[in-house]
C-alpha cells in the first residue's frame, strides 16, 4: 500500500476546499484537490441547486478546473476527495463515469474523512466501465 502521507498536503487543501461547499439541501460538504505532475493544485467543492439534479460534485468541479486549465489525464498525479461525514466520501456513480475518462486507470484517488483514509483508483472503483474504447 502506497504511503498516504505523501498526499497529506492535497488532503489538507481538499479539507480547506470543503469549507467552500454550497450544500444548503444536503448539508453534506465535500472537498477535492487535483495535484498535477508540475505541482499545481485545482480545488473543487460540491455546489448544490434547488433543482437537485443540477448539483455538481466536488471531484468533478476539481477535475473540470484542471482540464479547463489545459491539463489532461497524463498530467495528473493524484486527486484527494474528502468530507467530514461518518464514512469516506467515495465518488458517486456520475463522478466515477467522468473520472474513468479523465484520469489514468491507476491515478491515485485519495479519500479521507479525518477518521479513515484510503488510496484507491478508478479501475478499482469502476470495473468493466464503458469508455471511449467501446465506441
Ligand atoms: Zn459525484
Amino acid at each position: 500500500m502506497e504511503n498516504i502521507e505523501k498526499y497529506r498536503a492535497i488532503i489538507d487543501i481538499a479539507f480547506k476546499a470543503c469549507e467552500n461547499a454550497y450544500a444548503p439541501y444536503s448539508n453534506y460538504q465535500v472537498g477535492a484537490c487535483v495535484l498535477t505532475k508540475d505541482s499545481k493544485h485545482f480545488i473543487g467543492a460540491n455546489v448544490e441547486n434547488a433543482s437537485y439534479g443540477l448539483t455538481n460534485c466536488a471531484e468533478r468541479n476539481a477535475i473540470f478546473q484542471a482540464y479547463s486549465n489545459g491539463y489532461r489525464k497524463g498530467d495528473i498525479e493524484a486527486i484527494a476527495i474528502v468530507s467530514k461525514g461518518k464514512t469516506l466520501a467515495t465518488p458517486c456513480g456520475a463522478c466515477r463515469q467522468v473520472l474513468v475518462e479523465l484520469l489514468e486507470k491507476n491515478t491515485p484517488i485519495v479519500l479521507s474523512n479525518h477518521k479513515e483514509e484510503k488510496i484507491t483508483n478508478i479501475e478499482e472503483l469502476l470495473p468493466m466501465s464503458f469508455t471511449e474504447a467501446d465506441l
